[in-house]
C-alpha cells in the first residue's frame, strides 16, 4: 500500500527529458562531435518553408516573399545544376538536372534568418497561397521525380504536407493518399479541401488502411510509392509534452516503431511495380529507425520475396542542395539533414530504391 502511494506521488519525469537523455546517450556516439550543434538545433524554433500553391490564384506572392528575402530554393538548386551543366563540373550534372521537379516551389528564408512567414490567405475561391512546412519534408518528394502520369502512391499520407507537394507536380495520374489514422486522414481532407480544386481532388483517392496490409487491398501497381513512416519525431519529442512518445506509457509503442516501419516499408516494396521507385523517410535522426530498417527491407525482399533491390544514388541532393540544409556526411544508404542553428530544418531521413 505505501508503495503504491509513493508510486502515484512521485514526482513524473517530462517527457521532453527522458527524450533529451535517450538522444544524447545514442546521438552522441552516431553524430559525435555534430551532436551539441544538432542538439541545439532541436532544441530552437525550427525554420519554416512556404510551399507555394500553384493551384491557388496567388500570382504576387513570389514577388512579396523575394522583398522580404525570400527565395524559391528548389529554383534556386536546378539553376546552380543548369550552370554546372554548362559549366567544368559537367560530368556530374545529368541526374543533378534531372531529379528536380520545378513545379513544386518553395520559398525559404536565407542562411541564419529567423524571420517567419506571415499565416497562409485565401484567394477569391478559398484556396489558401502558400502551406508552412519543415523544408526538408519536399526533399523526399523530390527524391520521388514523379514523371507525367505516374500512379503514385503516399503510405502514410495524413496531415498531408508530402501528399499536397505531390499534387503541385500536376503530374500524378493517380495519386492514392492513405493514413490509419481517422483523425489525421481529417486533417488530411482539410488540407486537400483548402488547397486543392475539385478536379484535382477527384484524382487523388483517400483511405484509412492499415498501411502493412496495404498488399492486400492492391498490389504491385504503383510507379511511384511514398512510405514516410510514424517515428520519434525528434524535434516534436525534445519540445513537446503533448502527444510525446517518450511519455513512459508509451514505451512499448516506442520500442515497436522499428518493426513497425519495418513493415510499412516492405508493404511499400510490395506496392511498387518492377522497375518503380519508391522513397522511404522519417524525421528522426536515429539509425535504428533510419538505414536499418531498409537494410533490413532488402534483405527481406530479396530472402523472402525474391525481390532484388537497388539502393539509388542520392549523394547530388547534398550538392544541390548545401546552401539550404546541412546535411550528415555519413550515411551508408540515403541523406539525412541536420538541424543546425543556422539552418534550423530537419532532422529528415529519405532513402530512395528501385524494385528491380
Ligand atoms: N506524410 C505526412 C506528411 O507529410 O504530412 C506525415 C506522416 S507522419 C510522419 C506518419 C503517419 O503514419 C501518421 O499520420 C500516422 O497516423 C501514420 N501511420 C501510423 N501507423 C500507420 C499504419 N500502420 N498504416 C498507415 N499509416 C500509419
Amino acid at each position: 500500500r505505501h508503495k503504491e502511494k509513493w508510486a502515484t506521488t512521485a514526482p513524473r519525469i517530462p517527457s521532453t527529458r527522458l527524450a533529451l537523455h535517450h538522444f544524447d546517450t545514442s546521438y552522441s556516439l552516431h553524430l559525435g562531435a555534430l551532436w551539441p550543434s544538432v542538439r541545439a538545433g532541436l532544441l530552437c524554433e525550427q525554420k519554416y518553408g512556404a510551399l507555394l500553391n500553384n493551384f491557388a490564384a496567388a500570382d504576387l506572392v513570389p514577388q512579396e516573399l523575394e522583398l522580404l528575402s525570400a527565395t524559391d530554393f528548389i529554383s534556386e538548386a536546378s539553376q546552380k545544376a543548369q550552370q554546372w551543366q554548362r559549366g567544368a563540373a559537367a560530368e556530374m550534372s545529368p541526374p543533378l538536372c534531372t531529379s528536380i521537379s520545378s513545379k513544386i516551389k518553395c520559398y525559404t528564408f536565407p542562411r541564419g534568418d529567423i524571420s517567419r512567414f506571415r499565416p497562409a490567405r485565401p484567394d477569391s475561391l478559398g484556396l489558401l497561397d502558400y502551406y508552412l512546412m519543415d523544408a526538408a519534408s519536399l526533399l523526399p518528394v523530390l527524391a520521388l521525380n514523379v514523371q507525367p502520369g505516374d500512379f503514385v502512391l503516399d503510405l502514410c499520407a495524413a496531415p498531408g504536407g508530402k501528399t499536397l507537394a505531390l499534387l503541385q507536380t500536376g503530374l500524378c495520374g493517380h495519386l492514392a493518399a492513405n493514413d490509419v489514422s481517422i483523425s489525421r486522414t481529417k486533417r488530411l481532407y482539410e488540407v486537400l479541401h483548402s488547397y486543392v480544386p475539385k478536379e484535382v481532388r477527384d484524382t487523388v483517392s483517400v483511405t484509412s488502411y492499415d498501411g502493412r496490409d496495404w498488399d492486400r487491398v492492391k498490389g504491385d501497381t504503383f510507379d511511384k510509392v511514398l512510405v514516410d513512416v510514424p517515428c520519434t519525431t525528434d524535434r516534436h519529442s525534445a519540445m513537446e509534452e503533448h502527444n510525446n512518445i517518450f511519455h513512459k506509457r508509451r514505451t512499448k509503442e516506442r520500442q515497436m516503431l522499428p518493426m513497425l516501419q519495418l513493415e510499412l516499408l516492405m508493404a511499400g516494396i510490395l506496392a511498387t511495380k518492377p522497375g518503380a521507385e519508391l522513397v522511404y523517410s522519417t524525421c528522426s535522426l536515429s539509425p535504428l529507425q533510419n538505414e536499418c530498417v531498409v537494410e533490413r527491407a532488402l534483405d527481406i525482399a530479396e530472402a523472402q520475396f525474391n525481390i532484388r533491390i537497388h539502393v539509388e544514388d542520392l549523394s547530388h541532393f547534398r550538392t544541390l542542395f548545401q546552401d539550404t540544409f546541412s546535411f550528415f556526411s555519413d550515411c551508408r544508404l540515403g541523406e539525412l539533414v541536420l538541424p543546425h542553428l543556422t539552418a534550423n530544418f530537419g532532422p529528415m531521413y529519405f532513402c530512395k530504391l528501385r524494385r528491380m
